[in-house]
């Protein structure tokens, strides 16, 4: 039971962090099967349909893997098959997911340089061409970027990330996280010439966590045949021949593969720019409550807002834990923490994967109720001013009257 825990509150549990994303209730229905022999020709139908399948949202021709893992092991398997031991990779600090790669960079012994960011910014392709303008010799092996930065709710420009790239003449590998991006945002592995996309099932695919994914160009399968880091569970070489024929070099999570089979049914029906634009029109009636409470939304640059989460920065000296805790035992909703540097000054709400108006607006009710309840400084009219965005209105002269009644 979602309500699990809560088994005071009447109704459905309003679970609005930026993942795990609430499951379609067709999607539930499609793991709940028998399991089955996953050496048998009725699995690798399944095998073959979910990886040609998985292409379509990564929007590429080449191969794509799915590891039963996180998004973190995916993270895990672009590193290890592409680099070797003291290897030098630029990445750009946009929040602290972009911190957590790094760290697990570092740990294999490859060397970070970190282009510093104030968490309020996504990656700054200026910053990224100047670095690798910089590196006469070459040393930087791999650029590496999060597309979505969850923590913070910031999308960084991948195309002018390219573009930079190739205005510097920079051979460096392109590796991209989109794990909280992919089947929300816009995202095109081919025509951007990305090299390692790393994504996960449990944002924007709709399903549980469970699923790690690496989409990789030829360049890249090429570097993990002379790349030193050492590699087994990991290793594409194993999982792309095994891939051919529909199966894996290893139990694969059969069951989240029933859901994945009917996430890619569900995103095809709507049609993946038709998701697209709902996840930013979500994006921006969220931002016109926030206007409207006249509280500030992290992310500063409106070219950067992230059409899957918003980010809310707290009045000064209120905590964010304690209006999250006073939301969710008195209205039922889980909102996302703050993260790393932005712990107790931020909350985040989701709105990707299964929302649409309605859930939001029940969401930013549940929030506008909360700040009340928490004695959280701020204006109503949140909620109406997401209407009005629905409505195409302009809220923003009705809500300063309201405001100065
Ligand atoms: C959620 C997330 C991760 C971590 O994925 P896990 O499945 O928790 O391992 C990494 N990067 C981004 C951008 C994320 O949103």
């Amino acid at each position: 039971m979602p309500n699990e825990g809560h088994n005071t509150m009447q109704g459905r549990h309003f679970l609005h962090i930026p993942g795990p994303s609430p499951i379609p209730d067709r999607i539930l229905r499609a793991i709940a099967m028998p399991i089955i022999d996953h050496r048998s020709a009725e699995f690798a139908a399944l095998g073959r349909h979910v990886l040609e399948g998985s292409k379509t949202v990564f929007q590429t021709k080449q191969p794509v893997v799915i590891y039963p893992s996180s998004g973190t092991g995916a993270w895990e398997a672009a590193i290890v098959n592409t680099l070797s031991p003291g290897d030098t990779v630029l990445m750009a600090e946009t929040g602290h997911f972009a911190t957590l790669w790094k760290q697990i960079a570092t740990r294999f012994g490859i060397e970070v340089e970190f282009i510093p960011g104030d968490w309020r910014h996504a990656a700054d392709p200026a910053a990224i061409e100047a670095k690798l303008a910089e590196d006469k010799a070459r040393k930087i092996k791999a650029v590496m970027v999060v597309h979505n930065e969850t923590s913070t709710g910031a999308t960084s420009r991948i195309p002018e990330i390219r573009k930079a790239i190739d205005a510097a003449g920079h051979p460096a590998l392109f590796m991209v996280d989109t794990i909280s991006s992919l089947a929300s945002v816009d995202y095109r592995h081919d025509e951007w010439q990305v090299d390692v996309t790393v994504s996960g099932s449990q944002k924007g695919l709709m399903l549980p966590p469970g699923l790690g994914f690496n989409a990789i160009s030829e360049k890249a399968l090429a570097a993990s045949k002379t790349n030193t880091l050492p590699r087994s569970y990991w290793d594409w070489q194993e999982m792309v021949k095994i891939n051919a024929n529909g199966f894996f070099p290893y139990t694969p999570a059969t069951n989240l593969l029933y859901g994945l089979k009917e996430a890619l049914a569900m995103l095809q029906e709507e049609g993946l720019d038709n998701v697209f634009a709902r996840h930013k029109c979500l994006a921006a009636a969220c931002r016109a409550a926030v206007k409207a409470w006249g509280l500030e939304v992290l992310c500063q640059n409106p070219a950067e807002h992230s059409p899957v989460l918003t980010a809310v920065l707290m009045p000064p000296s209120h905590d964010a834990d304690r209006f999250r805790k006073v939301a969710l035992e008195t209205y039922n909703i889980s909102l996302g923490s703050g993260l790393g540097k932005v712990a107790g000054k931020v909350f985040r709400i989701g709105h990707l994967g299964e929302c649409n108006e309605l859930s939001l607006l029940g969401a930013l009710s549940g929030i506008e109720l909360g700040l009340s309840a928490a004695g959280v400084p701020h204006r109503s009219g949140g909620v109406a001013a997401a209407m009005a965005s629905f409505e195409g209105r302009d809220h923003a002269n009705e809500t300063v009257a309201a405001a100065g009644a």
